[in-house]
């Protein structure tokens, strides 16, 4: 499957890059959220557990007081020590081993209201007031900020805080010794209580702390937590320590697994259905890339000759007029070359249709090669082609582009391994000198075609405005001659004697055709004989001559009356019948009657001719070759077509004596002619030097000025009766 750049560019942009971005903005969203709570988690758990150390240690503190409050406030302590000599064994039991036995204060000393040491206890027994240097200092700070408390404060009376003792934490409790709350006391308790590893065991075990431990330096290591233990002036000490419970992080390791399994399964998901989308996506552009193709084809095909790829008629029509209207925004010219092909016909009968098709595609390929891309070639169907030439600067232009076409065309064909020839004629009108509408530019690019083809073919010519002015009389003489074939009106036919080789006696009559038209007068049939065929009315014509033909030959019956008949009326149906009909209703034998036909009758469709001539003559028609030697292969012809006569055509009688070998063909063609049982008759007779050449040629009969012109019906008779006298 071929993938054209741009889809995958804008797969890409429209479906891929917004996909992967959602997806990823939603992932990283995901593990963020993950993340966060479980970072969330952990600190809220270090909050709470710094609390609960920081409630614990303070209820300790506070317990601590309230421990050492039990001896300070106790009214017998405060007597018994305001004797002048206390009863040390008393102080022992009431007060060392009390203090340390029932709440393991492990220091306890009794001091002077001005801090020198009285009594000192190290775990409930008494010893040397040297001792006391261990708490000398933080008993002393202690003092001075409970004695600096404002003095109606509760808090002037007692004091306990931390302490670095022996450098162990230690809880420190100061008080002074009074029964009464409304008296100052006049000595002071100090008691210790170490924060030794054995109480942090104990502490740590009640609020399911791991690890917990005391450390100096103040430095924390990764993942522990820490409590800061300050004395009394606020100065740290220390801090407790211990291994952080991170419950997020726990969360973390349960979920992160099923996140990246979920986040597996979404991405997989994902390409699986950016997959499923390239695809699909892929196919409908695919579909939609055939159905343009399809579409295209269509086009193409509506617009186009089937058989050679050429633009059709509608196509050229569309190219014309955009040509056209160009011209009236830019100056300009255009030219439209219409093209015929000359012998086509004649090639697609002998080598039937398939080498037809063969040569119409080469002539569109060579066409082709002539032309410039700004130009158009075209086919307008069966062997007609047209070229319309842009840009056209002169007239020379198009001349040299006809002049191309015409050497081009002029090239041997090869068809079927058989050389073959071809010419064109090629007919060109321009814009805006011509016409500036197509219709008309067609009309006119026609005119001139038929221009090029009734001259003679295998040339081009430009359209002319008398061109127009001539088909426009051509029509108009049509209508006219209609006209007077159905009233009979200013036609005429008129008769020319056939003598025999010395021109003494009349044999036979050719009927000849006259129209003396009401406006141009007399119009030669070599002019209004071709209208005839063109318009249709060559059939009702001819069988009209054949008529007034046959009542001469009622009158004549010694008289062969000769009779012209036009290819197109020979092919028409039913020519036979109608023939054979108009001389038996005449009551004339049909041997009477001599049907003068041409090559053109041959060439075109040689069986269909070769049964017509049969069956005409098995009517008992008599059939004369007229205009013989004016075509190219007239000796062949006689062979396959069974005639009576041939006439020789005028020219070769006019070129007698002057053309250096025209005595000896018209000797070989007599000869010929003679061998094969037929009669010769030489026409255009004008002079004596031709009669006798002819005589001495060995023709049979001659027709000609020298004898006489054709005449009307009516002078007939006079005719034969003067060259009866002469
Ligand atoms: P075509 O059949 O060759 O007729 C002979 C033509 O030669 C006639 O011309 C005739 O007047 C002319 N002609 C006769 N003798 C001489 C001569 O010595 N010198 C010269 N220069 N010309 C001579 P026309 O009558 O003008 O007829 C011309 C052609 O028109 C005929 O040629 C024939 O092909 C056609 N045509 C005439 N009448 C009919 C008709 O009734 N039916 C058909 N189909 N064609 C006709
Ligand atoms: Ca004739
Ligand atoms: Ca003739």
């Amino acid at each position: 499957m071929k993938i054209s750049e741009s889809f995958r560019a804008i797969f890409i942009r429209d479906v891929l890059l917004p996909l992967v971005t959602v997806l990823l903005i939603t992932l990283t969203a995901a593990c963020f959220a993950v993340y966060w709570a479980s970072d969330r988690t952990n600190h809220d758990e270090a909050l709470q557990q710094q609390k609960i150390i920081q409630t614990t240690l303070t209820q300790n503190l506070e317990e601590m007081l309230k421990q050492q409050r039990s001896l300070t406030r106790w009214q017998p302590l405060e007597d018994h020590l305001a004797q002048p000599t206390p009863d040390a064994g008393w102080l022992d039991d009431n007060v060392g081993t009390w203090l340390s036995g029932m709440f393991e204060h492990q220091l306890i000393y009794l001091l002077a209201a001005d801090g020198a040491p009285r009594f000192l206890w190290d775990h409930g027994r008494r010893v040397d007031s040297a001792q006391f240097s261990r708490v000398n200092v933080p008993v002393g700070k202690l003092l001075r900020e409970m004695q600096s408390a404002s003095p109606v404060s509760s808090a002037r009376r007692d004091r306990v805080s931390f302490a670095l003792i022996d450098n162990r934490p230690a809880m420190l409790a100061v008080g002074e010794v009074s029964g009464d709350d409304s008296r100052r006391g006049k000595l002071i308790m100090a008691s210790v209580k170490f924060i030794d590893q054995g109480w942090l065991n104990a502490m740590a075990q009640r609020n399911m702390l791991t690890g917990l431990r005391f450390n100096q330096t103040g430095e924390i290591e990764r993942d522990w937590l820490g409590y800061l233990l300050t004395n009394v002036e606020g100065s740290p000490i220390g801090q407790l320590e211990w291994l952080a419970d991170r419950p997020g992080s726990r969360m973390m390791q349960v979920i992160a697994p099923l996140v990246a399994g979920v986040v597996l399964v979404i991405t997989l998901i994902c390409v699986f259905m950016i997959r499923r989308l390239w695809i699909s996506s892929l196919n409908l552009s695919n579909s939609l890339l055939q159905l343009g193709a399809s579409e295209a084809q269509a086009q193409h095909l509506a617009f186009h000759d089937v058989l050679t790829g050429l633009p059709n008629r509608a196509l050229v029509d569309e190219r014309l007029n955009h040509a056209i209207g160009r011209l009236n925004r830019q100056p300009g010219r255009v030219a439209l070359l219409l093209l015929d092909l000359d012998r086509f016909k004649i090639i697609n009968d002998t080598y039937g249709h398939h080498a037809g098709d063969e040569l119409i595609v080469e002539v569109a390929h060579r066409l082709s090669a002539l032309i410039r891309e700004s130009d158009t070639v075209g086919r307008l169907g069966g062997d007609e082609f047209v070229i319309l030439q842009n840009d056209v600067q002169t007239p020379q232009d198009p001349i040299a582009l006809a002049t191309r076409v015409l050497e081009a065309l002029n090239q041997p064909f090869v068809l079927l391994g058989i050389e073959t020839w071809i010419g064109v004629s090629i007919g060109i009108a321009l814009a805006p000198d011509d016409a500036t509408e197509r219709m008309e530019m067609m009309r006119k690019a026609d005119i001139a075609l038929y221009e090029a083809k009734s001259q003679g073919r295998g040339q081009y010519r430009f359209f002319e405005r008398v061109m127009d002015e001539s088909v426009k009389t051509r029509q108009q003489v049509g209508a006219d001659l209609r006209v007077a074939l159905q009233n009979k009106r200013d036609l005429a036919v008129h008769y020319q004697p056939l003598m025999d080789i010395h021109g003494q006696q009349v044999l036979g009559l050719e009927a000849l055709m006259r129209w003396h038209h009401p406006v141009h007068g007399a119009i030669s049939p070599t002019e209004f004989i071709p209208i005839a065929e063109e318009m249709g009315l060559i059939s009702s014509l001819g069988e009209w001559v054949l008529e007034e033909a046959c009542r001469v030959a009622r009158r004549w019956p010694n008289l062969t009356i000769a009779v012209n008949v036009s290819p197109l009326q020979f092919r028409a149906s039913g020519f036979v019948e109608r023939y054979t009909t108009i001389v038996q209703s005449a009551q004339v034998s049909p041997a009477h009657i001599e049907l003068e036909i041409t090559e053109g009758v041959l060439m075109e469709d040689e069986k269909a001719a070769q049964s017509i001539i049969s069956q005409l003559r098995q009517v008992g028609f008599r059939i004369a070759l007229d205009d013989f030697g004016t075509g190219y292969s007239s000796l062949n012809y006689l062979s396959s077509f069974p005639v009576d006569k041939i006439k020789i055509d005028r020219s070769f009688t006019q070129s007698l004596g002057i053309t250096e070998n025209s005595s000896a063909i018209v000797e070989s063609v007599v000869k010929l002619g003679h061998a094969m049982g037929l009669t010769v008759t030489a026409e255009g007779v004008e002079n004596n030097a031709q009669m006798s050449a002819l005589a001495d040629a060995g023709c049979n009969q001659l027709q000609g000025y020298l004898f006489s012109q054709a005449v009307p019906e009516s002078e007939i008779a006079a005719l034969i009766e003067q060259r009866k006298a002469d």
